[in-house]
């Protein structure tokens, strides 16, 4: 008999008075039993609406059967046909417009919690797990993969298990990509993505760290280096701004420059030689995900945070597990409220934040209501930090350094349904084509580049 119970099994999670000073993982995951009971809630489905949901389709409902009766190594065996990054997206993926929003048990009540789940089969293979898997045979031709978020090493990781012989560049000192220098440790532990990488490490791909390709190398030096395919996954990192005065006043980041300090380089340690400036009142300007971390990042740094936002809070685009979170932890909505000017104290460091009030008019070309300034409005919000959150763009450099390779009007690399790029055996895929998006489209993205990339090379 299936368990009818119309809610999920809630999450164990860090009580947010708490958690609001540490950096500790917020959620804490099934207890096997936790696990167990809430996988008996699933119909298993003939048709499985929930696959459909799931853009690497991943077999939900055999991989949640086999945690019903308890057999969580057959369940992760089923994971892994399908996810090479699953304790990942247990945690981050938005479940509610994926695999979860197709659930039928979601028509009465709550969807059977998918992403709980695979966090807690893929967290049981990590801690029980003995062997490493077995290297492939090598099938003698040789790919390279540019950058190392969830695109590259997920092509890379498909790549190594059909033999290729596969080396990863990564401009950062660290693989990882977003996972580590954008997702907070208290969403996404560190720990987690190393572990992944290492497993892909384990299959024989190798990691160039520091190797900024268009600066250190071009896409068509690597050709002449004997990769015979190229792999670009370098996401979206340029971030926009305003263009409001005092943009340029100390103590003013991009959110991917703050949470880059923050996570990747710790700056919340003392002894960091990466700081961020002490901050009291921060002033976080956008309303998606990346302005929720970024604000509960300022949170953990013992600071008054502000979220600015020029819609209402019907409109933000954030998860709304994100958004509930940030308002537990104390962080304060200042919506329909748009800023138009940063002022700057006698040592060029920013003292307050000029804003308008703002009111919702009709829809636009985006389908959400435009807002509308308030004439006479202006006020001034004292704050001593500013991040702009207003999204980001796939930076030019790689456009730039490599002849024939077309991007449109927004960056992004230009793909045929095969994700082969204008330019002869180099393929693309992930944010550096969609913009920023999500860690499993970009998964997807880096799966559809190596079957591509596999078929081209095992012609030869
Ligand atoms: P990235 O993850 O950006 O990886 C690209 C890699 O390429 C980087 O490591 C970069 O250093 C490297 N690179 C760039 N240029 C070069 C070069 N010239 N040479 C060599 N290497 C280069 N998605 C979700 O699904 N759920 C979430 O909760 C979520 N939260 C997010 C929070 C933040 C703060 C951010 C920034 C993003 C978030 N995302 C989330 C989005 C998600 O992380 C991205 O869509 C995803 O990581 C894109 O993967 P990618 O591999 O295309 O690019
Ligand atoms: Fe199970 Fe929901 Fe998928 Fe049906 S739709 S198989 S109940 S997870």
């Amino acid at each position: 008999m299936p368990n009818m119970s119309l809610k999920k099994n809630p999450m164990p999670a860090q009580e947010p008075a708490v958690r609001a000073h540490n950096f500790d993982e917020v959620a804490l995951g099934y207890t096997p039993e936790q696990a167990m009971d809430e996988a008996a809630r699933c119909l298993n489905c003939k048709n499985k609406p929930c696959v459909a949901g799931c853009p690497v389709a991943i077999d939900i409902p055999a991989f949640i059967g086999k945690v019903k009766e308890g057999d969580f190594a057959a369940a992760y065996e089923i994971l892994s046909r399908s996810t090479s990054l699953p304790a990942v997206c247990g945690r981050v993926c938005p479940q509610e417009t994926q695999c979860e929003s197709k659930c039928v048990r979601g028509i009465k009540g709550e969807p059977v919690a998918i992403g709980r789940l695979e966090r807690f089969v893929a967290d049981w293979h990590m801690h029980n797990a003995q062997e490493k898997p077995a290297r492939p045979t090598p099938n003698g031709h040789k790919a390279a993969v540019i950058g190392a978020g969830p695109a590259g090493l997920t092509c890379a990781g498909d790549l190594a298990r059909k033999g290729y012989d596969v080396t990863i560049f990564e401009a950062l000192h660290t693989a990882g990509g977003a996972l580590v220098y954008g997702i907070p440790e208290f969403r996404l532990p560190k720990a987690i993505v190393e572990k992944e990488i290492d497993t892909l490490r384990d299959l024989g791909v190798k990691v160039e760290t520091n190797m900024v390709i268009g600066k250190v190398l071009s896409v068509d030096e690597l050709f002449d280096m004997g990769f015979e395919s190229v792999f670009i996954g370098s996401g979206a990192g340029l971030p926009r701004f305003m263009n409001i005065p005092g943009e340029n006043l100390k103590g003013v980041y991009s959110a991917n420059e703050f949470l880059t300090r923050v996570n990747l380089m710790k700056a919340f340690r003392k002894d960091n030689p990466t700081p961020v400036k002490d901050v009291r009142r921060v002033a976080v300007v956008g309303g998606g995900n990346v302005a929720m971390d970024a604000a509960r990042c300022s949170k953990r740094l013992g600071a008054d945070v502000y979220i600015v936002y020029r819609r209402g809070m019907e409109e933000l685009p954030a998860r709304h597990e994100e958004v509930e979170h940030a308002e537990e932890e104390g962080i304060i909505f200042k919506t329909l409220t748009n800023p138009v000017k940063i002022n700057g104290n006698e040592n060029g460091y920013v003292a307050s934040m000029t804003c308008v009030e703002m009111e919702l008019g009709e829809p636009d070309a985006s389908g959400r209501r435009r807002p509308i300034e308030k004439v006479g409005s202006d006020f001034d919000l004292p704050v001593d930090c500013v991040i702009m959150s207003l999204g980001t763009t796939p930076n030019p450099l790689i456009k730039n350094t490599t002849p024939g390779l077309e991007v449109n009007r927004k960056g992004g690399i230009v793909v045929n349904e095969e994700g082969l790029t204008s330019h002869a055996s180099v393929y693309a895929g992930g944010d550096a084509v969609t913009g920023a998006a999500t860690v499993i489209l970009a998964m997807g993205a880096g799966k559809l580049g190596a079957k591509s990339i596999d078929e081209q090379l095992s012609k030869k």
